[in-house]
This record gives structure tokens, C-alpha cells and sequence, in this order.
């Protein structure tokens, strides 16, 4: 006999082709996945609308009558089936285009239906294309009225039969045969205290709720126990990690620290700045590993952090690197932190993939000897040739382009893993980051260094162009400069390139008078590091660019970004493109180019680019618009893959599990206890069922 381990395939209804759909599609191996396939949302169909109540506002509705007459048209190529519907307030028109045969057979003058549907309104006829419809009387406990649940399906199931319905269907079959339960997995006592149903109804429920109230129980309960289990294992983790890996002591500050600090520091750390610090300062003190997040928005001043904490490894004996994760950037981090040492006396060096064989094997030499005590690069840094005296600190950059195994690499290159500070301008909702990094330890710098101006940020049509380029010539003839920058979706796409090269020469066009640089992905990092060079030094005044030139790029004379089809950029796209303006004293300008199509998300997108320039604030806005498994630098983190709960409207549930969480570790921090047996048995089960993500989040 079946049960809930039963893969999916051998259910009744499904087979070998589904079976395999289901399993590509949405993750669902066995019967009881296929029950955690939970209904996206129920319409209530417990009450029937009247028909001389409908109009145009009106989404969707559920109509009791009978079927009055029925025609058949065919008109050239076009066939199509009409009926008359009456529910005795009014008549309306329901249409079929397809399924013919089937729907005159069953479409019959004179008898009972309910159905539901779209109305459409057509001089004031209201017509339902393709009703769902269920003959009265015929299914006495289905589901159609009350709650009726709307699964989310793909494309691909659709066309095997398995929309909304079709997996309803087959839940039902799941729900009716197999009588296998679902086991508990919380205690009593947190069952209780929240008045949280057992597992097993809120399974069901969550599928057919008697009512609106059952359904929210049913729901609580299911992102509850999820959200508890995550943050469970993360709290777990974190205190593992703690007790396991050992750090080196950096117990000193010494004199490089202070006399950058006194002496060569060409400004005032801001209060954040300084605040960070304090929190680097007492991990690397502590002699535990440092695994911590350092989040700014774009121009808070996170490379003067780095350097200085990379300047404590050094008074203390060991070296750093900082890795990016592009050639570019990891040059400018090199430029601007050589500038700073270079009146220290101190030598940096940068090792990328374009670095000269005989220089590489220089610089792998004095890795390896000691004598080099800070190197900035990009994965070059990772190969295997390169071997360190004392690694002792690892920053990196823009973390969200490393995956995890790349930086487990980085761990393994010494006995005792080198102290990791990964600084990110994607700043992640507080609350997110918690539930994201259990791990990892989040410092951040909430303040811009003084004196910034607020870029001014304007959303204009493409018919504004003319305006737009003047105002980029009065711009460039103040002495500023000016970035154009056009969407790149896939690095590969020919199309794309055009547009760029288009773009390109309608700005040579526009502005003969003046130098131009192009970069892009596909460019040579010799070309791109001339090109880039050739805007920094002020000899190009434009830059014409892919988002290559997103992150960390710091040219303070540049004051206007103008974003070319601005719509196919997301949000933290945005704002990252927005902060390589505003960083010098004058007046900066963003202004987002689009066309007139634009959907409701793509007007939100650009209001609130308008509206705001606070990192935080629009990041909780992507958040709500896309839900965090979308989030830049969210996806490579297993805790992702939520079932139940979003992160981006649960935050009240998250809290509450995550504090259930933290007190049960509290008073039973090795799970040993009667009470918390079942906790022990699921962390087991989750532990068989999948192998944890890596030890650095
Ligand atoms: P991001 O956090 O985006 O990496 P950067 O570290 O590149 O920001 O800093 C942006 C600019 O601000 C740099 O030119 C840097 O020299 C400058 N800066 C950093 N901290 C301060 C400060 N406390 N006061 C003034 N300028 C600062
Ligand atoms: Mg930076």
C-alpha cells in the first residue's frame, strides 16, 4: 500500500512521464512532497454572485444557473460554442473556442451548473470564455464551494494536464487513499503554547480548510515549524562553529595600525566606521574564528574598514588579501589602498588572471616567503600555486559572485582558517540577513561619510533623449563626466551587444567633440583595464558600459548616470549603478531611460529609485517585489529553499520561531531532554534527507 514515501510516479494519475515533470519542475519526489505542495492561495467560493450585480472591476466569479440555449458558429477558419446563461438575476454569454466536441456534449440546454470565471465586458455584454464549470448536484462534498484551492503549477505541467486542477485532483487522490500520517515534529509544550494544530491536520488543512480561520492555524503552524527549524539548525551551527574552529589571536594593536591611523588616514572615520571597527577588532581578539558580514551601502567607506583591519593583521604577524570578483575592481581596491600605504612604506601587489607569468611566480615567492604582507586579486588568488606564510584575514568583496565552494577553498589553504570579512553592498533587510547568515556575524556601516549631496534621480521617456544629451553636454563642458550604461541580461547574448554598440555610436554621434570609452564583459582585460584607465585619468569623458562597471568603481569627477532601458534592471541593479555617481562634492544626476511599457513592478521599481536612496529601504522593497529567493547574494544559501514561509511577509512568524528557537537551546542546548525528543528525531530526519550546506555560509 502506498504511503507518504511512495514516489511520485506510482500514483494513480501520474506516471513515468508526470512523475519526472514533477520531479524537474517543482521538487516533488514522493506523495507526502506533493502534500507540501500547498495551494498559493483559496478562493472562496462559499457564496454565488448575482449576475445583475456584475460589472467590469469584477476579477473572477462563481455563478449558480442553468443553461438557457446554445449555438454552434462557424465563421471562415473560427469555430466557437456559445450558451446562454440565466441565474435568474440576468443572462450572460459563456464562449468556448477549443474542446468543442466535449463541451456540446456536455454543455445541454436546460441543465444546472455552477461555474466560474472571468467575465468579460463587450458593449455591455458580459461574456466568460472557458468557464470551470461542475454540474449541480453531481459532487456533493466537492470542494468547489467554499474554499477552493489555486496551486501553482509551470508551463510545462499545464500542458501534461497538471494546472490547478489537475494537481488538486491528484492531492485529493493522496488525501482519500493513503492513510499514512504525518508525524509530529514539534513538542507539546510549543504546540500549546501557541495553539498550533498537529502536523498532520494542518497538512490537511492547508489543502481544504472548513474556513478562513483554519486555513491561517493550518498556515502558522506549517512556516512555523519550518522557520524553527531553520533558525534551530543555524543557532546549532553557529554555536559549533564557535567551539570548533579555532582563530589566530590578533591581540595587538601596533604601529602600523596607529600610525595609519594618526598619520595617514586622509579623513575622519565616520562614527559607523569606527563603530565596525570596535566589533572586528573585539572578534580577532578572542582567538575564534571570524566569519563576519560587513554591509554598507554603495560609498559608505567599507575599503578604508578592510585596509585597517587588514593593517591589525599585520602588527600582529600575518598577512591579508582582498579578494573581488572582477579585474576591475580588484584593481581600483589595489590602486586606492597602495595610495594609502605607499607613504607607510608598505608594498602591495595585485595578482590577477593577466598578470605576466614572471611577475606571478615574483609575487607567489613573496606570498610564500612573507615578505608581501597585503595582495589584493580576483580568483587568481585561489589557485593552487598560491601558498601563504600566514594568511591570517581574508576580505572579500561583493560576496554574492563567489559561490560557497570557492570560499571553502580559501578556508582550507591554512590549519587555522584565516579570519573572513566579506563586505557587500547589497544590503540585506536586518532581519533577512539573521536568518540568512546564522553563521556569520553582520556589522554595519549605516552612515555615509559627510558632505555627500543626494543624487537626483529622475525617471524620463525615451522621447526626451535630445533634452537628456543636452543637459549630459553642459554636464561634461562643468569638467564633469558622464556614464551611459545599457542592460546586458545574458554576458552572451548577441542582441544585447548590439544594443550596447548601437548605443555607442549614437553617443559618438551626439558628442563628436569628445572622447569615448567602451567596456563590457567580453572585452579583454587588457582592453578594459586601458578603456577604464582612459575615463579615470579624465581623458574620456563618457563611459559606455555594460553593468560590468556595477560594482566598486570610484571615479568622484563623474556626476551624471544615465541608464539606458532601465526597466530590465533590477532594483539593487539600480541603486548599485546609482552609487558610482555622487561620490565627489558636486551634484550628481541618475536618470532612468525607459520606453512606454512599462508594468506595474517596473513602475514601483523606478518610483522608488526616485523616491529614496537608502540601500535598506530599497532592498525591503525588492524584497517585496520579488521575494527573497530572488535576492541578489540570497540565492547560494541553502536556507533558501523555503517551502512554506516568505521571508518577505512571515518576518512576525520568523521572529516569534526564531525566539522559541533560541530558548530551546537555551535551556537544552545538546536537544537531550524528554521534552525535546521530537526535535532531536526531525533534525535527524532533515540531516538524512540532505546533506548541509558548507561550513561558510
Ligand atoms: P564603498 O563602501 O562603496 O566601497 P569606498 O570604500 O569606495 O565605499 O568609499 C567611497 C569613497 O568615500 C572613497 O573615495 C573613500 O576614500 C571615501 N571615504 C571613505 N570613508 C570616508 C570618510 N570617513 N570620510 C570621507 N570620505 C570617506
Ligand atoms: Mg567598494
Amino acid at each position: 500500500m502506498a504511503d507518504l514515501s511512495t514516489p511520485i510516479e506510482y500514483l494513480k494519475g501520474v506516471g513515468p512521464k508526470k512523475g519526472d515533470l514533477l520531479k524537474t519542475e517543482l521538487g516533488i519526489f514522493t506523495l507526502g512532497d506533493l502534500l507540501f505542495h500547498f495551494p498559493f492561495r483559496h478562493e472562496d467560493r462559499s457564496a454565488f454572485q448575482k449576475i445583475s450585480e456584475l460589472n467590469e472591476e469584477v476579477q473572477s466569479v462563481l455563478l449558480k444557473g442553468k443553461i438557457r440555449s446554445v449555438e454552434y458558429i462557424e465563421t471562415g477558419k473560427s469555430r466557437r460554442f456559445m450558451a446562454r446563461f440565466n441565474d435568474g438575476t440576468g443572462e450572460i454569454d459563456l464562449v468556448w473556442f477549443r474542446s468543442l466536441k466535449y463541451i456540446k456534449e456536455t454543455v445541454l440546454p436546460g441543465t444546472e451548473f455552477v461555474i466560474m470565471g472571468r467575465p468579460n465586458v463587450f458593449k455591455g455584454r458580459i461574456s466568460i470564455p472557458h468557464p470551470e464549470m461542475d454540474l449541480v448536484g453531481t459532487k456533493p462534498d466537492s470542494a468547489f464551494l467554499g474554499f477552493f484551492p489555486v496551486y501553482r503549477s509551470t508551463e510545462k505541467l499545464k500542458t501534461f494536464g497538471l494546472d490547478s486542477r489537475g494537481m488538486a485532483r491528484l492531492v485529493n487522490t493522496i488525501l482519500s487513499t493513503v492513510p499514512e500520517r504525518f508525524q509530529e515534529t514539534l513538542p507539546d509544550y510549543i504546540l500549546s503554547h501557541f495553539k498550533l494544530p498537529d502536523r498532520d491536520s494542518a497538512v490537511r488543512q492547508a489543502h481544504h480548510p472548513r474556513n478562513p480561520d483554519d486555513l491561517k492555524k493550518a498556515m502558522f503552524r506549517l512556516k512555523f515549524e519550518e522557520l524553527f527549524y531553520v533558525r534551530l539548525k543555524l543557532l546549532l551551527q553557529k554555536g559549533v562553529n564557535k567551539n570548533k574552529y579555532r582563530g589566530n589571536v590578533f591581540g595587538t594593536i601596533g604601529e602600523q595600525f596607529n600610525t595609519f591611523y594618526h598619520h595617514h588616514l586622509p579623513f575622519q572615520l565616520t562614527g559607523a566606521q569606527k563603530r565596525v571597527l570596535k566589533e572586528i577588532r573585539a572578534d580577532l581578539a578572542l582567538g575564534r574564528h571570524m566569519n563576519r558580514l560587513l554591509q554598507g551601502d554603495v560609498g559608505s567607506g567599507k575599503t578604508v574598514v578592510a585596509l585597517m583591519t587588514m593593517l591589525m593583521a599585520l602588527d600582529n604577524g600575518f598577512q591579508s588579501c582582498l579578494m573581488a570578483p572582477t579585474e576591475i575592481l580588484a584593481t581600483q581596491h589595489y590602486r586606492s589602498i597602495k595610495e594609502l600605504l605607499d607613504p607607510m612604506g608598505l608594498p602591495v601587489a595585485l595578482l590577477t588572471g593577466s598578470v605576466k607569468k614572471k611577475d606571478r611566480k615574483h609575487i607567489h615567492e613573496m606570498l610564500q616567503s612573507g615578505e608581501l604582507p597585503i595582495i589584493c586579486g580576483t580568483h587568481a588568488l585561489l589557485e593552487d600555486e598560491v601558498k601563504w606564510k600566514n594568511l591570517g584575514l581574508s576580505v572579500i568583496d561583493e560576496q554574492h559572485r563567489f559561490g560557497v565552494a570557492q570560499r571553502a577553498k580559501l578556508w582550507k589553504k591554512n590549519a587555522i582558517p584565516p579570519h573572513i570579512l566579506v563586505m557587500t553592498a547589497t544590503p540585506i533587510p536586518r532581519t533577512l540577513a539573521m536568518t540568512l547568515y546564522g553563521d556569520l556575524d553582520v556589522s554595519v556601516i549605516d552612515e555615509l561619510p559627510p558632505g555627500r549631496k543626494p543624487v537626483q534621480t529622475r525617471h524620463v521617456y525615451e522621447n526626451r533623449r535630445d533634452e537628456i544629451f543636452r543637459f549630459m553636454h553642459e554636464q561634461i563642458s562643468l569638467g564633469r563626466q558622464v556614464y551611459v550604461v545599457y542592460p546586458l541580461i545574458e554576458e552572451s547574448e548577441k542582441s544585447d551587444y548590439r544594443h550596447l554598440e548601437e548605443g555607442y555610436e549614437q553617443i559618438c554621434r551626439a558628442f563628436p567633440q569628445y572622447k569615448v570609452s567602451m567596456v563590457h564583459g567580453r572585452l579583454k582585460a587588457d582592453l578594459k583595464e586601458h578603456e577604464m584607465q582612459r575615463f579615470v585619468s579624465g581623458e574620456t569623458k563618457i563611459m559606455v558600459a555594460t553593468t560590468v562597471i556595477e560594482v566598486g568603481v570610484n571615479v568622484p569627477n563623474a556626476s551624471v548616470m544615465l541608464i539606458e532601458s532601465a526597466q530590465r534592471f533590477g532594483l539593487s541593479q539600480l541603486h548599485q549603478l546609482r552609487g558610482r555617481v555622487g561620490r565627489g562634492a558636486d551634484q550628481s544626476y541618475c536618470i532612468l531611460m525607459t520606453d512606454y511599457k512599462l508594468s506595474e513592478e517596473t513602475k514601483i521599481r523606478l518610483e522608488t529609485m526616485c523616491r529614496t536612496q537608502d540601500g535598506f529601504e530599497i532592498s525591503e522593497v525588492d524584497l517585496q517585489l520579488r521575494g527573497p529567493g530572488d535576492l541578489e547574494g540570497t540565492r547560494q544559501s541553502g536556507v533558501m529553499d523555503l517551502k512554506v514561509a516568505d521571508l518577505a511577509k512571515d518576518q512576525p512568524i520568523l521572529a516569534a520561531a526564531s525566539q522559541v528557537a533560541e530558548k530551546v537551546l537555551l535551556s537544552d542546548p545538546n536537544l537531550t531532554a524528554q521534552e525535546n525528543i521530537l526535535i532531536r528525531r526531525e533534525l535527524d530526519e532533515q540531516k538524512k534527507r540532505k546533506t548541509d550546506w558548507s561550513v561558510i555560509s
